[in-house]
């Protein structure tokens, strides 16, 4: 029995690596989706690839009009999104004291500042329909300290107390909000890494796309309808550090 039959689905950072991934998972469990990107090829490919239960809908995260267009986009083709997956996100790796000003506010306005316009932008809808479900995919470091990545860190922290402050204020409308936060998952993103580095951690390997879309499904079924607020990790152990050595 798929478990999103009904679920009209807006994935943002869509096109490529995780958010792919998880536009795949909620399709195969009956979802509509809409994959909204700043990346219009990579989206409107995969869009094309996956028939017509998908559609490529043209959506910068850090500018309140563009989710207002990518939204009617969206109603105009499924009908009002009842499950928002925000996952677009950016990294910068530089020392603390050396990170541009520029690329700090850049984060926050994709990683953050992005999250909270749209759910500003769904909450209405989902108000109306009498509930719905909100998952940010965070990060392992939303959970601990990662050095070199202050700004890509805080912002993942925010993104966590966002989710937290929502769950409760909209629990009573029906609508649930929780947190993934991914460890090291096979994506552009971290492309180049050597991958034997990770096999320090309990479950020795990274991770793929689809593992963050299995949490993303769960979070998003009636299988979770108790479950608002949490911080699932899904990073193999990553966050419990490394096995120490017998
Ligand atoms: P990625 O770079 O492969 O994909 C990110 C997607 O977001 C791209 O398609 C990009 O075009 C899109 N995007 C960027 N800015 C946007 C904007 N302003 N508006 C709309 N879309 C935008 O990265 P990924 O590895 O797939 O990461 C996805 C999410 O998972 C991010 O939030 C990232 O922080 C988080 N994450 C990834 C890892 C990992 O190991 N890959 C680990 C922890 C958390």
């Amino acid at each position: 029995m798929a478990r999103l039959n009904g679920t009209v689905a807006l994935v943002t950072g869509g096109a490529r690596g995780i958010g792919a991934g998880v536009v795949r998972r909620l399709m195969e469990e009956g979802a509509r989706v809409a994959i909204g990107d700043i990346l219009e090829k990579e989206g409107e490919a995969l869009a094309a690839e996956l028939g017509d239960a998908a559609r490529f809908v043209r959506l910068d995260v850090s500018d309140s009009s563009s989710w207002s267009q990518a939204l009617d986009a969206t109603r105009q083709a499924f009908g009002p999104v009842t499950l928002l997956v925000n996952n677009a996100g950016i990294l910068t790796v530089r020392p603390l004291e050396e990170t541009p000003e520029a690329d700090i506010r850049r984060i926050y306005d994709v990683n953050l500042l992005g999250p909270f316009l749209g759910m500003q932008a769904v909450v209405p809808d989902m108000k109306e329909a009498g509930g719905g479900s909100i998952v940010n995919i965070a990060s392992a470091s939303g959970l601990i300290g990662m050095p070199m990545q202050a700004a890509y860190s805080s912002s993942k922290w925010g993104l966590r107390g966002l989710a937290k402050t929502a769950a409760v204020e909209l629990g009573r409308y029906g609508i649930r909000v929780n947190s993934v936060h991914p460890g090291v998952i096979r994506s552009p993103l971290t492309a180049g890494l050597d991958e034997a580095m990770f096999e320090v951690y309990a479950v020795a390997r990274i991770g793929e796309p689809a593992d963050i879309g299995d949490a993303v499904v769960f979070l998003a079924s009636d299988e979770a309808s108790f479950v608002t607020g949490a911080d699932l990790p899904v990073d193999g152990g990553f966050v419990l550090g490394p096995v120490p050595s017998a």
